[in-house]
């Protein structure tokens, strides 16, 4: 910039003094010119006069002696006159020297037009100038009174050549002075110039330093002080009060900002842009988080962190599994077949997280399955664990995933309190409709799924088989060995109910120690078959005393159809509570199924 401007400055003062030079030089030259044409003039016009006196005092003859004398006159180098023809014929030839000498004589002679023009080379300069002498009856004395000629003829020529060298080394003399003076003065003005400028430059330096730095995001860099004028000191201070400022509040209010989240890695340089950023995730954390309070329950949650992975941080190949003291459930996962996680798994063990580039095959069941992994625990509360488990091949998943660390456990951190109220709810929900003792569901529950899924089970054609279970001369277990091995004898008994049937069945705690089976789209034969079972397992199951003793016991079961024996559900409950009382009354340890006759003599079937 300042390289710039005084190559500028300088090269316009030069230009114009430069200019002056050659518009003085040649003024200079065109007056010492003028000056000598004009000299030539007057020696003409006084050659003129002399002749005009050496004729009227006829002395005609002693010119020769008067035009030397003028010749010998400083600068001129020579003199001469011509006759013109109408002249010699009148007066004779003259001397010899005063025929026209060249042609400029002839051409003046014939036109009757002076002429001049100087001659240079470059060691000489010349004036050529040779004047027409014109007969003319009005000059005193009247040229015609000796001449025989009419007005306006041309009787001669005065001819000259005068030194010029002088006028023209005058002149370049003076243009040598007047260059010598302007290369003085625009070095001084240059100087002047640059002194006032100097502070200016050194200001606007400093400013587009600061500014770039800025610009990148530095904001630490302040405007230099210049001068004492008060014009640069007011600029400085505005500058860089605007700077304190700007970086003060961008300070506190990445200070605040940086209470709601995570520290990060590798922010970026401008603290602006990062503040933007950060501001733009407390944004979606927030509106993730609004969501979230009114999804349903936690699966909901898991559901939408696992989008969010997939979809905001562009992760693939992973599973989202929750642990809690007795289960690892996956939760969300984005491939096609099961993932197995042990619930004995490194990161859940460890609670810290393990990826296959900390040390070769760290975790073993990984290595085996996946080229690259990283498996991440959160802790969502004292028995709720989630982990993100990456297994891929493609190592840019690892790679996303340790990029958006801090931005995940922000997510995570937000959603949180959410997971454990809503697991919370959960459990509530299913201690309220499970039985303490067995973990089966309990009436409360029975009465308000059966309503539900009998109505389903209607509108896809499906049946139930019931099932009505009670152990056999229960009372006597509690006489003889107390409560607690009564308690022990149901929870068997639970053990054996949950091992036998499927998933889509379902197991109530009736009463006591009776049990009701629910079998999803069984027919008679199978019903029969898992009666059986049940019941031939259960008789198997040695129930150890805490004295050491060790008992068997044996249940009798009633079956029937829902709806092939009763078009209610709760009536054929009833009726499997019949033939539990057959079979208790035809002997016990049997499995009993529901006849119509059974009803016979009772007035049941009109009841519900
Ligand atoms: P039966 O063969 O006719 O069924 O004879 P039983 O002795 O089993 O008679 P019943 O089925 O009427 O016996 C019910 C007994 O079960 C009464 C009660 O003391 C006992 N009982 C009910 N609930 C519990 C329980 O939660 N724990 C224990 N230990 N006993 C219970
Ligand atoms: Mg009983
Ligand atoms: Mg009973």
């Amino acid at each position: 910039m300042k390289k710039k401007l005084t190559l500028v400055i300088l090269i316009s003062i030069l230009s114009s003094y430069l200019l002056l030079i050659v518009f003085s030089s040649y003024n200079i030259r065109n007056m010492g010119l003028k000056g000598a044409e004009d000299k030539a003039k007057i020696a003409a016009e006084l050659v003129k006069d002399g002749l005009t006196a050496h004729m009227v005092n006829g002395i005609m003859d002693n010119r020769e002696y008067f035009l030397k004398k003028i010749e010998n006159s400083s600068n001129i180098q020579s003199l001469w006159i011509t006759r013109s023809e109408s002249v010699i014929e009148q007066f004779g030839a003259g001397f010899n020297n005063e025929i026209p000498r060249d042609e400029i004589d002839k051409e003046v002679i014939r036109t009757g037009k002076p002429y001049k023009q100087i001659y240079e080379t470059s060691k000489s300069a010349h004036l050529r100038f040779t004047m027409p002498y014109v007969a003319s009856k009005f000059e005193n004395p009247d040229c015609m009174s000796c001449h025989t000629a009419k007005e306006g003829d041309v009787l001669g020529t005065i001819s000259m050549i005068i030194d010029v060298e002088d006028v023209r080394s005058h002149g370049l003399n003076t243009s040598f002075v007047i260059f010598a003076f302007t290369i003085f003065m625009s070095l001084f003005v240059f100087f002047i110039i640059q002194k006032s400028m100097n502070p200016i430059i050194e200001l606007f330096e400093s400013i587009t330093y600061v500014m770039s730095k800025a610009k990148d995001g530095d904001y630490s860099k302040r405007v230099k002080n210049v001068g004492k004028d008060k014009e640069y000191i007011n600029v400085t201070f505005w500058i860089n009060s605007l700077l304190d400022k700007l970086q003060e509040t961008l300070g506190e209010i990445q200070n605040t900002v940086g209470e709601f989240l995570s520290k990060r890695d590798g922010q970026d340089d401008d603290i602006l842009i990062e503040l933007k950023s950060l501001v733009q995730e407390i944004a979606d954390i927030h509106k993730f988080k609004k969501t979230i309070e009114f999804d349903e329950d936690k699966t909901q949650i898991y559901n939408r962190i696992g989008v969010l992975l997939k979809k905001r941080f562009e992760i693939d190949d992973f599973v989202l599994v929750e642990s809690d003291k007795n289960h690892v459930n996956t939760v969300y996962s984005t491939f096609d077949s099961s993932q197995k996680i042990s619930p004995t798994c490194r990161a859940f063990r460890t609670k810290q997280s393990v990826n296959s580039e900390q040390f070769f095959n760290i975790c073993e069941n990984c290595s085996k399955k996946y080229k690259y992994y990283i498996c991440i625990p959160y802790t969502i509360s004292d028995d709720l664990e989630l982990m993100l488990h990456v297994g891929t091949n493609n190592i840019e998943n690892v790679e996303k995933v340790k990029k958006s660390r801090e931005k995940i456990n922000d997510y995570i951190n937000e959603a949180r309190p959410e997971i454990v109220s809503k697991n919370l709810t959960e459990i509530l929900k299913i201690s309220s409709t499970t039985d303490g003792l067995t973990g089966l569901f309990n009436r409360k529950y029975l009465d308000e799924y059966i309503e539900k899924s009998v109505a389903q089970a209607k509108r896809t054609d499906s049946n139930y088989g019931i099932m009505m279970i009670d152990i056999d001369y229960f009372k006597m277990v509690n006489d003889t060995y107390g409560h607690d091995v009564g308690d022990k004898v149901i929870k068997a008994l639970s053990k054996v109910l949950k091992n036998s049937i499927r998933e889509a069945d379902l197991a109530f705690r009736f009463g006591g120690e009776e049990f009701l089976v629910l079998l999803f789209n069984c027919d008679e034969n199978k019903i029969d078959e898992i009666a059986q079972k049940i019941r031939v397992t259960f008789s198997q199951k040695s129930i150890q005393t805490a004295a050491g003793e060790s008992f068997k016991k044996t249940l009798s079961i009633g079956t029937a159809m829902f709806p092939g024996d009763a078009d209610s559900i709760w009536k054929a409950i009833k009726y499997a509570d019949i033939s539990l009382y057959r079979a208790k009354e035809s002997g016990r340890n049997r499995v009993v199924k529901f006849e119509k006759e059974m009803l016979d003599g009772s007035n049941l079937a009109d009841e519900f």
